[in-house]
């Protein structure tokens, strides 16, 4: 991860632009994988999961309804691990999803059977998305082990996917790999740069705004 000094290289990004390419990757990610629940991932996924939801839709009994988002909150902390010279980055839960609505109707708490897309505004390292993936495959295993007939067991197990939407995807080595079976979607790739989103700007957004005309050139 970076941070915002200014003699760092780093691409302003102005409401606009995060709009324009959630949309211009849209249709892609309704074709391939038609989301049924959003987990954004808070904060930075909170704004780019609600402008995603604008523009895919599921389809019930003929009628077209907003797709639910569940919200969860992750912290990535350097940690100094057991040996004081391993420095390592270490992800914090600090809110999860919450099952009382997510499953409501069911049994099992709700995730089975759903194509679930976890929603953030950057893959830098890709530690955060690794950890939630992880938790959320625990999660999905313990409620498939609510399910005490074998065959819609197994149903169950093929029909739930998850998958990955960012904004951007930051070009560099990644932490790790993430599961064959997570299908991954980036709207923008960059280089490995300070991306300064404008829900981050605590000055003047029209300033931030203007300050683009000096983002690095692709
Ligand atoms: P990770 O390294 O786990 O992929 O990213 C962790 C988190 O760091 C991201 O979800 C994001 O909140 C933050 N982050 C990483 N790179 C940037 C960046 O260039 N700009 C901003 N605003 N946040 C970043």
């Amino acid at each position: 991860m970076g941070n915002a000094d200014a003699e760092v290289p780093m691409i302003r990004l102005s409401y606009n632009d995060v709009h324009n390419s959630i949309q211009q990757c849209a249709a892609k990610i309704q074709k391939e994988f038609e989301p049924t629940l959003f987990i954004a991932i808070g904060g930075g996924g909170f704004i780019p999961a609600r402008i995603l939801r604008t523009f895919l839709k599921t389809t019930t009994e003929g009628k077209k309804r907003n797709i639910p988002i569940q919200a969860v909150g992750l912290t990535l902390y350097e940690s100094m691990g057991g040996i004081a010279e391993v420095v390592g980055k270490e992800v914090v839960r600090t809110q999860w999803l919450d099952f009382s609505t997510l499953g409501k109707t069911f049994k099992h708490g709700g995730l089975l059977g759903r194509r679930i897309l976890i929603v953030d505004e950057v893959d830098d390292t890709r530690t955060t998305l690794i950890y939630l993936i992880r938790e959320l495959q625990k999660d999905i295993d313990e409620q498939l082990q609510l399910i005490e007939n074998t065959e819609d067991r197994e149903k169950l197990r093929e029909t739930t996917k998850l998958g990955i939407f960012v904004v951007h995807n930051k070009l560099k080595e990644k932490a790790g790999e993430l599961p064959s079976g997570v299908q991954y979607f980036a709207a923008q790739e960059t280089p490995d740069v300070w991306l300064a989103y404008p829900w981050e700007c605590d000055g003047q957004i029209e300033e931030h705004d203007a300050m683009r005309s000096q983002n690095p050139k692709p």
